[in-house]
């Protein structure tokens, strides 16, 4: 037995680990399995509850490594323990990148898919079961089935597809996968920058830039009472956009970290004081505007990767990762949002503002065409949990969503508002796993 949290380090589970190496022994497992006492965890990414099952097991996919490429009809195929890291040490030297990626490289393919993760290019590419060919994956009759996504085609192997892709692993195990990958020339990315006063102007300036720039996203400075802010958008650099004198990488790929946090930070460390200060620092640091600046992969993809365990700095008690979807016409709930929080005295140094585009088929899929803010917040911080119980109610009624993968403390109500094809998806998690062998901490609370 061993214990295991989310990243946000709000919830402890008493596990057994099993990290099987053969697909038989997988099989064996979930044969021999009573219902609710299995989940998949990759390296633990989500925020919150979802790869964890408290007093029951989770199956690691450590010995699942292979990784192929075919460069003729530029897919991967990457068994489910597969990291991004380690697909990006494999894809950049061959000049090739992953489709979509998230905030962190330390996320598992198998996680990637059961989440549907998105990057910062939703608006322009989608998330990543858009670009996903087909998955391998083991249901909780423990058979073994190749899942295609043809969206035109009803067919129970398209539904199951679409009930894996997004389903939190509660479909049952995915084994391996084949998706795109975007061929690049080099591996570095190409930034302009426009740093605001106010989340108004950061917001004008988004949308009209929506089809101009691939990759979108800003950083909103939350207490500051206007929301001021910094946008960076990127595209991968061109061999033309490179001074070769002074970037010398082309396809290279680095995954050094340059600090790690250590294991106990002193609580209250993090107030609205220090963030303020922070947020100060942060914002100066940036130019009004610049063009053209050429960056590593990693800075643009992966700052907080620089610092090992950087969620310690919460503490104990942790922290929540605040991650919803509103539409176009409901935009007000940002700054609304922010307010409140801001009022709360909720001190964040990382409140990520980015634009989505259109949902793909995934039945539990979080993204959808708007806005999508998240936001840091520790747990422990007073009257959170009414505060955010109320916005909840605001981005329900608007028909926006809260991120499962981020989530740790949705009601099954609110759930079932932002989630309304939880319907349809439970009906194929009845013929995939009829006797409800995959369960885990965030499914029991949601009551799904
Ligand atoms: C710093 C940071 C930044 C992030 N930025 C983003 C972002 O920009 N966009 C975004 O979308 N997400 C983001 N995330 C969240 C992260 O991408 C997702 O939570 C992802 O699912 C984590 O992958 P993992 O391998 O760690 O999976 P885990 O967290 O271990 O598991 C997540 C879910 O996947 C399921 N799962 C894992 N492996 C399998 C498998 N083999 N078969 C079936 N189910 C499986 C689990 O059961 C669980 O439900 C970020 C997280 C961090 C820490």
């Amino acid at each position: 037995m061993i214990t295991v949290t989310g990243w946000g380090h709000t919830k402890k589970a008493n596990v057994e680990r099993i990290a099987p190496s053969k697909i038989e022994e997988i099989q064996e497992v979930i044969s021999n399995s009573p219902p609710k006492s299995l989940i998949a965890r990759g390296l633990g990414r989500s925020y919150g509850d979802a790869a964890q099952n408290n007093r029951a097991s989770i199956i690691e996919l450590s010995n699942f490594k292979k990784i192929s490429l075919n460069i003729f009809e530029k897919t991967v195929t990457a068994e489910a323990g597969v990291s991004f890291d380690e697909l990006l040490k494999y894809l950049i030297p061959k000049g090739y990148f992953l489709p979509v990626t998230p905030g962190t490289k330390h996320i598992t393919v198998g996680g990637a898919i059961a989440a549907d993760i998105h990057g910062k290019n939703h608006h322009i590419d989608g998330s990543f079961g858009n670009h996903i060919k087909s998955i391998v994956l083991i249901d909780g009759k423990g058979i073994l089935k190749q899942l295609f996504p043809d969206q035109n085609n009803q067919s129970n192997s398209a539904l199951e597809f679409w009930a894996t892709v997004s389903g939190m692993g509660l479909t049952g195990i995915i084994i391996e996968a084949t998706f795109s990958v975007i061929p690049i020339k080099s591996s570095l990315i190409k930034v302009d920058t426009f740093k605001y006063k106010s989340l108004e102007n950061i917001m004008d300036t988004m949308i009209k830039n929506d089809e101009k720039y691939k990759y979108s996203v800003a950083w909103i400075d939350s207490l500051h009472p206007k929301g001021r802010g910094v946008i960076t958008f990127g595209e991968h650099a061109l061999v033309e956009d490179i001074n070769t004198k002074t970037n010398k990488e082309k396809l290279e790929y680095s995954n050094k970290s340059i600090a790690k946090a250590p294991n106990i930070f002193p609580s209250g460390l993090l107030n609205v004081f220090t963030v303020r200060a922070f947020n100060e620092a942060w914002y100066r640091k940036y130019p009004n505007q610049k063009e053209n600046q050429i960056i590593s992969i990693g800075e643009y993809f992966y700052p907080l990767d620089g610092i090992d365990n950087w969620n310690n700095i919460y503490g104990k008690k942790g922290f929540i990762q605040y991650q919803f979807v509103v539409p176009d016409n409901s935009s007000e709930i940002i700054p609304e949002s922010l307010s409140t929080l801001r009022e709360l005295g909720a001190p964040s140094f990382l409140t990520v503002l980015k634009r989505f585009g259109f949902n793909n088929p995934g039945l539990l899929s979080f993204p959808s065409k708007g806005w999508t803010l998240a936001i840091d917040i520790p747990a422990s911080l007073p009257n959170l949990t009414l505060t955010l119980n109320k916005l909840d109610e605001k981005i329900s009624d608007a028909g926006g969503k809260i991120y499962l993968a981020k989530d740790s403390r949705m009601s099954p109500e609110i759930f079932r508002l932002c989630y309304p094809k939880l319907k349809e998806w439970q009906k194929i998690k009845n013929i995939l796993d009829p006797d409800n062998k995959f369960s885990s901490d965030l499914s029991k609370r949601l009551a799904i």
